[in-house]
């Protein structure tokens, strides 16, 4: 007998056939080429145009300006079932479920209507663009700088792990626009990358795990970009733009988490059940059964939490203290399951050619981007302590 996973309260069958949709998705235009995006460290270019015309992409953007016209829930449901699959390739929730928001939230009219169309149709692929070599964690220590010559910005600089960076051509990119010190003087400023000068992507980054979404490093040498692409009526506002933003985005990574747990719980009690050990299947050891029994009840409390936290979103009631608990302790769990059922597969767990393994390996990043988990904690500390120190 299986455990049967209640249906949360936000769930209808709209989202349902969404799901059906992604994992349909997932089988026809991700899955048979997963060999040879890894190989080759990204997916085809037309995996994007693919996701538009399946309806996977800007889900949750209103209709108007070419999107699904869903709710957050959608990019849930997407999440999840790219995330469960294993099919990754494209980072859409890099792509519609942060920087199509940030262009929805800060974007004037002309803004919305020139961008979040062709983003739902995968003519533009998003990237986000805040770490730099010497600023990852300390995004207030960012070098890049937009200065104002004219009717544009100038801006210089150069940024590394960017999710989508090999196909990205509309980025968003967080850049100094002021004297000021520190979060003050910095600006979301959106860069139409095709045939600009001073535009350039660095080699894609060789990762641990993740193989099939691209990764690189970007750099900007007098780039010349339209004062009139920066995003919200004043400079000066990213770091709070950021902010506002960061609770959704880390709910993202944990909904994510939840699905590789369930993932990886039902690769290895499968795999249990059918191999065989001293004359008996590998699941008749109360090692077996008691170490699964706690990756599942992990599963299912980590699971409780995000959906309260979704609700929660869904409501605009998600604080940035509770997102931050969600982001770091599904994390965390998602590396100790998937941890114990590698070793419940024994040495074919280490084999690349078993999911459990390239679970591993993929997982282990959780617990890094998105904000570390350390830096979670610190935010958690810091509610408690009524925002001193
Ligand atoms: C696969 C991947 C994809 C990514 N995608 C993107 C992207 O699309 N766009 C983008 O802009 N960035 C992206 N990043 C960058 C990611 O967000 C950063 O790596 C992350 O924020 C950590 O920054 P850092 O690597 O510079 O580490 P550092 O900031 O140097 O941190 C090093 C260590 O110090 C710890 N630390 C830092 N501050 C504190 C503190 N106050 N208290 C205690 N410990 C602390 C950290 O937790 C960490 O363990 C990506 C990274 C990876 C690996």
């Amino acid at each position: 007998m299986s455990i049967v996973v209640p249906k949360p309260g936000w769930m209808d069958s709209d989202l349902e056939q969404l799901a059906d949709t992604t994992n349909r998705f997932s089988d026809r235009d991700c899955l048979p080429h997963d060999d040879r995006w890894r190989a080759q460290r990204h997916a085809d270019r037309d995996i994007w145009t693919k996701a538009g015309a399946a309806g996977l992409l800007c889900a949750s953007i209103p209709e108007q300006y070419g999107g699904g016209g869903g709710h957050f829930g959608h990019e849930v449901v997407i999440t999840q079932a790219l995330a469960y699959k294993m099919a990754g390739g494209f980072s859409n929730s890099v792509h519609s479920g942060i920087v199509a928001h940030y262009i929805l939230r800060y974007g004037n009219e002309a803004q919305k209507q020139r961008w979040l169309p062709k983003m739902a149709t995968g003519e533009l692929v998003a990237a986000i663009a805040m770490t730099e070599p010497g600023a990852g964690t300390d995004l207030q220590a960012i070098r890049t700088s937009a200065k104002t010559d004219g009717e544009h910005y100038v801006i210089n600089g150069a940024k590394t792990f960017i999710t989508n960076g090999l196909h990205a051509n509309l980025i968003c990119v967080v850049a100094r626009t002021g004297p000021e010190q520190g979060g003050k003087g910095i600006s979301l400023i959106m860069v139409e990358t095709d045939g600009l000068a001073g535009f350039r992507r660095g080699k894609l980054l060789d990762k641990v795990g993740q193989h099939t979404v691209d990764t690189a490093e970007l750099f900007f040498d007098g780039m010349r970009v339209p004062t009139h692409q920066l995003l919200g009526s004043e400079a000066g506002r990213g770091f709070v733009q950021l902010m506002e933003q960061l609770p959704r985005e880390r709910l993202i990574i944990a909904v994510g988490g939840v699905a590789t747990m369930q993932r990886a719980v039902d690769e290895t009690l499968a795999y249990v059940q059918q191999r065989q050990i001293f004359g008996k299947p590998l699941m008749a050891m109360q090692n077996t059964r008691f170490k699964l029994a706690e990756c599942q009840t992990k599963l299912s409390i980590a699971r409780s939490f995000v959906d309260d936290c979704i609700t929660r979103s869904l409501a605009d009631t998600l604080d940035l203290s509770t997102a931050a608990m969600a982001k770091w302790w599904v994390s965390e769990m998602m590396g100790q399951v998937v941890d114990e059922c590698v070793q419940l597969h024994g040495g074919y767990g280490y084999m690349n050619e078993y999911p459990i393994a390239r679970l591993y390996a993929d997982a282990r990043v959780g617990r890094i981007y998105g904000g570390s988990n350390e830096v979670m904690k610190e935010l958690i500390a810091r509610t408690m302590d009524g925002g001193k120190r």
